[in-house]
């Protein structure tokens, strides 16, 4: 049984809810759920740590997310198990990615937060300098598709920021998280710094509603995200929100195409298509798109498919392979959910999927899917490539393929989203701004960005007085 862990103890209470291998469907741990008393003492314990923590010197907390890194390494192997069986990701993905990034998120940080000056204004006869306080008890809610990397995304830069957390991680995979609770007892960080609660969305709303709760950091789908904002706006929390995306991929005549079909398998195909920034529109200039919808479906068969997290979300995205055929797309292979002959026909699989010929204003190119899916269509000006990917009610990632330099830089400042990517995909510089734009969120977090977030700034402005002549 997997317990809450708050002001530094594990906390057994509430009912339990089982936790499912997306590989084979079976139930594989059962999880406490937190009630209203719960979440109450979790954010109690928070408060509590708050103001010691906050009193530390920013050199000191830096010493702490250098502790709980070294932490993260030492148990290197088990948060690498845990993520595998919650989330049923490949075992190379996991080792190279989502747990070295969990380390490279506290290490990074630390960096960054230690080394940040404060301004200072000088006019005459007037000195304006600002310091940053940390905002008081956070609360994170983190989604399920990369667990323990975008929970360490967050935990980092609020910690080193001075405050206390109250985390929530999806209820579909908590395992990391309570490792990491482990991590932080171990290390002997101060209780209650790091307090971590499971349960669904009725827990998170409960967390976020808390009037203990300074500040929310969300990160999931556009529809939590607008029912959150709702939630906290009487009391005007700071919210950062990562939402979700319809990311384009823009493929040129002038691209080096084999790079160009690589590259687009990976943005389509990762970890299942469950990352917000997989490609879902590829768009592809007339005269090498036969050629390419050709290889993208010949290399779509040879990926080996990845569960979906959950049989509701299975539903979800099969949903969206039956509605791409009644909106009378083409599909160019895949579509359905795979025969393996074993025990992963009871998991949650579907087909990696290429379908092309539907019209922008179809659904099935509008909504976010989040499985292994994506559409292909012609176009044949630069500038209609551009209107194509502005076409979206998202606007968190675009990716574009060509060998122009001058192309890809004017393309690249007229995409309206967060980030782009030339000629590559997924690579990230953690001192960057990350985020999006319209329905894919609310502010950045990166670097200096997420240290903004997670703290407010005072002026202080002191009248220097002139000696007497
Ligand atoms: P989700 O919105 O269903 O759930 C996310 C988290 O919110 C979970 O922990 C859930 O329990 C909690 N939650 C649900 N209802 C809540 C409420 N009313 N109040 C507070 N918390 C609540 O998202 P998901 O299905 O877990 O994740 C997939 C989504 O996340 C996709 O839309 C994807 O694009 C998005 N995502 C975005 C980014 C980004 O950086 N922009 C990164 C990863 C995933």
């Amino acid at each position: 049984m997997l317990t809450h862990f708050i002001g530094g103890e594990p906390v057994v209470a509430g009912k339990a809810f089982p936790v499912h291998d997306p590989v084979t469907g079976a139930v594989v741990r059962q999880v406490n759920e937190a009630d209203p008393e719960i979440v109450d003492r979790a954010v109690r314990a928070a408060r509590e740590a708050a103001r010691d923590w906050a009193a530390l010197p920013v050199g000191e907390r830096a010493g702490w997310m250098r502790r709980l890194a070294e932490g993260i390494e030492e148990r290197f192997d088990d948060l690498v198990v845990a993520e595998i069986a919650d989330t049923g990701k490949p075992l190379d993905q996991t080792r190279t990615l989502d747990v070295p990034r969990g380390i490279a998120n506290f290490r990074a940080f630390a960096e960054i937060a230690a080394q940040r000056p404060d301004d200072a204004f000088h006019l005459s006869g007037v000195l304006s300098y600002t310091v940053r306080r940390p905002l008081g008890v956070i609360g994170v809610i983190v989604p399920w598709n990369l667990p323990f990397l975008l929970m360490t995304w967050k935990l980092a830069p609020a910690l080193v920021s001075g405050n206390t957390v109250v985390v929530k991680p999806s209820e579909h995979t908590p395992s990391s998280a309570a490792i990491f609770a482990e991590i932080c007892a171990a290390a002997g960080l101060p209780p209650g710094v790091v307090n971590i609660i499971f349960g669904d969305g009725s827990a998170g709303r409960l967390l976020v509603e808390h009037p203990g709760v300074d500040g929310v950091t969300f990160t999931g789908s556009t529809r939590t995200g607008t029912s959150i904002m709702r939630s906290v706006a009487d009391r005007v929390k700071p919210i950062s929100f990562e939402l979700g995306g319809k990311n384009a991929g823009l493929v040129f005549e002038d691209c080096d195409l084999d790079r160009a079909i690589e590259g687009s398998v990976k943005s389509v195909f990762t970890n299942g298509g469950q990352v917000c920034l997989c490609t879902e529109r590829l768009y592809v200039q007339r005269p090498i798109f036969e050629e390419f919808c050709e290889r993208l479906a010949a290399r779509a068969q040879e990926v080996e498919p990845q569960p979906m997290i959950s049989a509701e979300h299975r539903e979800k995205v099969l949903s969206y392979y039956t509605l791409a055929r009644s909106e009378g797309a083409k599909v160019l292979t895949g579509g359905g959910v795979p025969a393996f002959g074993d025990h992963r026909d009871s998991g949650y699989f579907v087909e990696p999927t290429v379908v092309t010929g539907l019209s922008e204003w179809s659904r099935f190119n509008r909504e976010e899917i989040f499985g292994p899916v994506c559409h292909v269509a012609p176009f044949d000006s630069e500038a209609e490539a551009v209107d194509l990917a502005n076409g979206s009610e998202y606007g968190l990632a675009a990716t574009l393929w060509t060998t122009s330099l001058d192309r890809a830089h004017r393309v690249a400042q007229r995409l309206e989203a967060g980030l782009v990517w030339v000629n590559t995909w997924y690579v990230r510089d953690l001192r960057t701004p990350f985020g999006g734009v319209r329905l894919s969120g609310i502010g950045r977090q990166g670097g200096t960005q997420s240290l903004d977030f997670y703290s407010e700034p005072t002026t202080i402005t002191i009248k220097l007085e002139q000696p007497d002549a």
